[in-house]
């Protein structure tokens, strides 16, 4: 099975909202959004191999410190993410992907608590911007919640 490699992991509070996730950044993103504040990890033979082991050892670590996986990309692979979503969601944790698509597969999405959805267009900005072509969503309820994204 093909495997995602991450080029960083770090505990997150504004990405995913009410949640504290562990994040990943997927390597090798190919959609190449011009002004992407990740270019760095576009190349996907770079970083640490994303495989369920590593992450049931990372899981293991935060137990009961986080409440959600967010990760920054990788459906480009929905067979290697599928497995880590399992994961995750067997150790009772919400999930999230930030995908700059337009939409995923049903079965990415059976498995996601939560999807941000829309390439980056830096004229539109993003989830805290009132232009922006991104949304979020709360995949149990379909509601949208960019609204908090919004500062006041
Ligand atoms: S979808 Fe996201 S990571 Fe991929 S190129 Fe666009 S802004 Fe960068």
């Amino acid at each position: 099975m093909a495997m995602l490699q991450f080029t960083d992991e770090q505990i997150v509070f504004q990405e995913v909202p009410g949640e504290v996730s562990l994040a990943f950044t997927v390597a090798g993103c190919p959609l190449g959004c011009k002004g992407c504040h990740s270019s760095y990890s576009w190349r996907s033979d770079q970083g640490t191999a994303l495989t369920p082991l590593y992450l049931q050892h990372r899981l293991d670590s935060y137990k009961g410190l986080i409440s959600c996986v967010l990760f920054l990309g990788g459906e480009w692979q929905p067979d290697a993410l599928i497995a880590l979503l399992e994961l995750s969601r067997s150790a009772n944790l919400n999930t999230c992907l930030y995908t700059g698509l337009d939409d995923v597969s049903p079965a990415l999405k059976q498995r996601l608590t939560y999807l941000k959805t829309g390439r980056w267009h830096s004229e539109r900005g993003g989830l805290d911007s009132l232009h922006t072509n991104q949304i979020f969503t709360d995949l149990r309820t379909g509601q949208r919640l960019n609204h908090l994204f919004i500062r006041q």
